[in-house]
């Protein structure tokens, strides 16, 4: 083997509770669809040729100093608590120290059944794989907190889900694979010493200036309202915010059903399992809210003083709207040209925002064209645009140069669900064109390349998808 990955494993040196070691199982023929070389260097590995790094992402063989299992964590699924998720078609291989200092797990999904598994078969098909491959990577160089892709392989074998499907495993990286519903589990079980031990863990890794569970919480609440308002001003749908999708490192982990809007109209659903639109467009923030209020029940179950523990966390919890409004604004403020905050620049965003909805203006390419004659077309009625820019053009008399501002916040390119799907059917008909050039495209999604203009055209009516299924 020349393919090394200097692997250090503190989650395995973690007790047993927190995990059921198990090696991914083989598949029959892997081959290599891609692999992260950008990533790897990041990661400290010494990359080997095609063939082993097939065998090693696909679970074949496994890499010197690996020591896989699969996590425990349970959660809130839509609103209602599950007792017990875990790994149930993933192991995480163990961890490396990158040249950035930042230590990251390396993880299988698709490697095989698991004890976690419960009636599932442990494993991906290619579709969802090269989804989260390409929306993981294109949220990175939108500079949006995520876990990452490191490398994607192709099965041989068949797996069933709406009908026989190619399997793959796709290769994830992650600060780590911690969620609110890591600490759920213990909480709920009366684990006090092992929700102890799991949040000192957490804050050595993640937020070692943080104070107590307090301080934790008050960590996770911050990177959380970060996060929530980046997908909010890039269109973002994650699609199943659960507890257990939840990263405590706050990045965007498990793309599932997740999509980006085309046109803007915030009561926006993709997922064909939220039926309530529970995790709609302009409810994101509020979810949020709502997880790390699940946080903040756990967290309180290893306190000595419970009443005092409430209050305090109730006070974090209770700020966080207000953090992720602001955080908001500074995103959208930057979206029109803005690096100044006035009165009434909240009410100037809403606005355009307002018009967007009634008119079908695509949120991409609307926000990119600003400064521009065609921000009006992207309008059915491009005179709701021009009254808006009025007051827009006044305000903008006071900044120094929001042409460049705007230009570093608003995306030309964003991965659109119908590319995403026209991808993923041509590389189940073995054509994997479509998927290396949306990876390419969409590394530099803020420079214009005129070449691929055609990526920035929203659906036609015949290319709407219409329904992205949780069938993962
Ligand atoms: P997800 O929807 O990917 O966040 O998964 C929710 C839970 O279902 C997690 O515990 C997963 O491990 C589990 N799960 C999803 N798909 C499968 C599968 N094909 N086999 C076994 N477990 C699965
Ligand atoms: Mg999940």
């Amino acid at each position: 083997m020349t393919l090394k990955i200097p692997f250090d494993n503190s989650y395995a040196r973690l007790p047993d509770a927190f995990y059921a070691r198990q090696a991914p199982v083989p598949v029959r023929a892997p081959q290599l669809i891609a692999f992260n070389a950008d990533l790897a260097r990041l990661l400290d590995i010494a990359p080997g040729d095609v063939h082993e790094l097939a065998e090693t992402f696909a679970g074949n063989a496994l890499p010197a100093g690996a020591e896989p299992l699969a996590q425990l964590y349970s959660g809130h699924q839509f609103g209602n608590y599950n007792p017990q998720l875990g790994d149930g078609r993933a192991v995480l291989l163990g961890e490396t120290v990158g040249t950035d200092g930042v230590r990251r797990d390396i993880q299988l999904k698709g490697s095989g059944p698991t004890l976690f598994s419960r009636q599932g078969d442990g494993r991906a098909w290619l579709g969802p794989v090269l989804r989260e491959y390409v929306v993981s990577e294109a949220m990175h160089a939108l500079g949006i907190q995520t876990t990452r892709a490191l490398a994607a392989v192709e099965t041989g074998e068949i797996v069933l889900r709406e009908g026989p499907m190619p399997g793959a495993v796709l290769t994830r990286v992650a600060r780590s694979h911690l969620r609110v519903g890591t600490f759920q589990v213990f909480a709920a079980r009366g684990q006090i010493d092992s929700l102890r031990r799991l949040t000192e863990y957490a804050i050595a890794r993640h937020y070692p200036q943080a104070e107590g569970p307090m301080g934790l919480l008050r960590a996770v609440r911050d990177a959380q309202a970060q996060l929530i308002a980046s997908w909010m001003s890039v269109g973002f749908i994650h699609g199943v915010m659960n507890t257990d999708n939840c990263s405590v490192a706050g990045e965007t982990i498990d793309y599932g059903p997740c999509a980006f809007l085309d046109s803007y109209h915030p009561n926006t659903v993709y997922s064909s399992i939220d039926r309530a639109g529970r995790y709609a467009y302009s409810n994101q923030p509020d979810i949020a809210v709502w997880n790390v209020a699940q946080l903040a029940t756990a967290l309180i179950q290893q306190m000595e003083d419970k009443e005092a523990a409430v209050e305090e966390a109730t006070e974090i919890v209770h700020a966080m709207p207000d953090l992720l409004q602001q955080n908001w604004l500074a995103r959208f403020q930057a979206k029109i040209g803005l690096t100044t905050t006035r009165d009434g620049d909240q009410e100037l965003i809403s606005d355009l925002l307002v018009r967007m909805a009634q008119n079908q203006a695509d949120f991409t390419n609307t926000f990119r064209a600003l400064g521009t004659d065609k921000a009006r077309d992207q309008f059915t009625d491009p005179l709701a645009f021009d009254e808006w820019a009025v007051g827009w053009q006044a305000r903008l008399s006071h900044e120094e140069a929001p042409t460049e501002v705007m230009q570093a916040a608003n995306p030309a390119f964003i991965p659109r669900n119908h590319r995403v799907e026209q991808m993923i059917e041509a590389a189940v008909q073995g054509d994997y064109s479509p998927f290396h050039r949306l990876n390419t495209v969409l590394a530099q999604p803020f420079s214009d390349q005129p070449e691929n203009a055609d990526l920035t055209r929203p659906p036609l009516e015949s290319e709407v998808v219409q329904a992205t299924f949780c069938g993962t």
